[in-house]
């Protein structure tokens, strides 16, 4: 069960193709997940698609929106993510199987497009691997591994997180956050995610700017790890 989902304006961003390629995979990884945020991707697609054409008159046509509708009725399923096409062949991913993931998870389809160096130390009971995509090396983004338990150190943003919860549970004192799972922050956001007992949380992190962590230490790991 998801509870949490992008907003409109980004899956509309996403469906326009005006997201950079880091945000765009985090919003492939969940619409792979997500029936209803692939509905409501297509809609949104969709009612762009009909602004633009009954742009003369600057009024929208009575009939347009059951067009729109008619026309989402008549397409079928909604389409695969788009980096979920092509996808490279290769054991596990991403990376062509550099990443092993826990017991009892399979890395998303999109992910396969990612290379990978594998799993490096951030701190006791805590993994991260970064990720880079084809289309952009520098694109801001990580796989973090964190034990039951155990928490990321509280911290700012300096420009947009966005998180998708890929295996496991945690909280951040905002809410609870399980698998499928999607979270946008910015820099008006503190938070500091705990995985709950019983099971290692595994989330793809996409990271516009740096993070800005309290203590000196986390600051250090931050700086370390790139974030
Ligand atoms: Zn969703």
């Amino acid at each position: 069960m998801i509870h949490h989902h992008p907003a409109d304006d980004l899956l509309l961003a996403h469906a326009a193709g005006r997201l950079r390629p880091g945000p765009a995979l985090l919003l492939d990884v969940h619409l792979e997940g997500c029936a209803d945020c692939r509905r409501q991707r297509q809609l949104l697609h969709a009612v762009g698609g009909a602004l633009i054409e009954d742009a003369e008159p600057l009024t929208l046509a009575p009939e347009a929106w059951a067009r729109t509708l008619a026309r989402i009725d008549a397409g079928g399923p909604p389409p695969a993510p788009r980096s979920a096409a092509g996808v490279r062949a290769g054991p596990g991913a991403p990376g062509g199987g550099a990443l092993a993931p826990p017991a009892g998870m399979n890395w998303p389809q999109a992910l396969r497009a990612c290379r990978s160096g594998g799993w490096r130390w951030m701190g006791p009971g805590m993994r991260f691997a970064r990720l880079t995509l084809p289309a952009d090396p520098q694109a801001g983004l990580l796989l973090l591994r964190i034990g039951p338990g155990r928490s990321l150190a509280r911290h700012g943003h300096d420009g947009m997180e966005l998180t998708q919860v890929l295996h496991g549970r945690f909280d951040d004192g905002r809410s609870g956050f399980g698998p499928g799972d999607f979270d946008a922050t910015d820099d008006t956001v503190r938070h500091q995610p705990v995985v709950q007992p019983g099971g290692e949380c595994v989330c793809l992190a996409y990271v516009e700017r740096r993070l800005r962590f309290e203590g000196r230490v986390a600051a250090w790991i931050g700086g370390w790890v790139g974030l």
